[in-house]
């Protein structure tokens, strides 16, 4: 059983402007065996963060349990945690072999218990038992491609029997192909043996694909915490709406009139479940994804009026920026659907994917 907590985490450092804190008063509970992604972006704190679970870096204030026991001073080798870096910091010196058996030498196992950790792990990998692997094990890290270098960090960490995986950024520097190639076999081993993986990507499908839960964190803070289902269909703020999806969600400010929200001149029919609490006159920003809308050349009642500006191909599907009376507003539509450019569209969101925000 392998929970990690932290309870008001706070990492501040010190530089020339008085100082940058990177986690402010994090708390967050982690389950046992869950893979779990830390999504913001870059110097939002997730490297501090993981770096001071795994004993790296010391907090300022707060404390860090992992399983039951209060680790926050505990030092890096003894939190039974195993730490995937971004560039893998495989030891160039040493061998394949060497390199997975480091944390047991250095835990002083016996030498035939390494052989055997080191061989099952690398099998694990997929680093021995195939033609193109013979010999991976005696090579040196510059002799290997990317993907294999990230499979030693990989089986590196899982040799050592962690009770805690923690993996910052490890499939950056694949190419995309590879990237989710490695993506669905991360997932897959981590499956298999059911460890609790703390995950960190500044890469919103890579979390959305991966993860149990998602944090999405913006200057040391949670903004929200939730299932990739729930920070994708209801983003808890205009932040996390504008950094979780692949097409950018269209964040529109409007104000309310009659039961409608006033959008650039178009009256849009409200969301779902808003009607009721839509106080006249009131400033919103309406959410809605470019997936979600319906498009037609005849008017829709409830919808934007907008000309067809910019028409780029997704490959199945077409991504229209629209120019409604000044203001752009993206939706998608199948490729057989692609209008005249510069012809008049109306773009009707759907109501059940909408979404009304009074932070904007
Ligand atoms: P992320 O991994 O999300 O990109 P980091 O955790 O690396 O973010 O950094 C969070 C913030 O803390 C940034 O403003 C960064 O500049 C600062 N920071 C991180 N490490 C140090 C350090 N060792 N010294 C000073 N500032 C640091
Ligand atoms: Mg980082």
């Amino acid at each position: 059983m392998t929970q990690i907590r932290t309870a008001d985490l706070t990492k501040t450092f010190a530089d020339a402007g008085g100082g940058v804190t990177a986690l402010d008063a994090l708390t967050l509970t982690i389950e046992d065996g869950e893979f779990f992604a830390l999504l913001g972006p870059s110097g939002c704190g997730k490297t501090t963060l993981l770096r001071t679970l795994a004993g790296l870096e010391t907090p300022s204030s707060g404390a860090v349990y992992i399983g039951e026991a209060d680790m926050t001073r505990t030092p890096a080798g003894k939190r039974g945690v195993a730490m995937v870096f971004q560039d893998y910091a495989l030891f160039p010196h040493m061998t394949v072999t060497e390199n997975i058996a480091y944390p047991l030498r250095v835990r002083g196992v016996p030498k035939a218990q390494q052989r055997e950790a080191v061989l099952a792990a690398a099998a694990d990998l997929g680093l021995t038992g195939t033609d193109t692997t013979v010999g991976l094990l005696d090579r040196r890290p510059e002799a290997l491609s990317g993907g294999q270098q990230q499979r030693v960090a990989l089986a590196r960490a899982t040799a050592a029997k962690p009770s805690v995986f923690l993996f910052d950024e490890p499939l950056s520097n694949l190419d995309a192909r590879l990237r989710l190639e490695a993506r669905t076999f991360l997932k897959r081993l981590q499956r298999e043996l059911a460890v609790t993986t703390v995950f960190v990507t500044h890469d919103q499908a890579e979390a959305l694909a991966l993860a149990d839960r998602i944090a999405v964190m913006q200057s040391g803070r949670i903004r929200q915490l939730g299932t990739p289902r729930e920070v994708y269909r209801r983003p808890a703020n205009t932040f996390v709406a504008s950094f979780i999806g692949s097409t950018p969600m269209n964040l529109l400010e409007g104000v309310v009139r009659d039961g409608r929200v006033l959008v650039a001149d178009s009256e849009i029919a409200p969301p779902d479940g808003t009607g009721e609490r839509l106080a006249e006159r009131a400033a919103v920003v309406l959410g809605a994804r470019p997936e979600y809308f319906r498009v037609s050349p005849d008017p829709l009642d409830g919808a934007f009026r907008g000309t067809v500006e910019v028409a780029e191909n997704l490959g199945s599907s077409l991504l229209l920026t629209l120019d409604v009376s000044g203001t752009a507003v993206q939706v998608v539509v199948a490729e057989e659907d692609e209008p005249e450019p510069r012809a008049t569209v109306w773009a009707l969101p759907r109501a059940d994917r909408t979404l009304l925000y009074a932070d904007g």
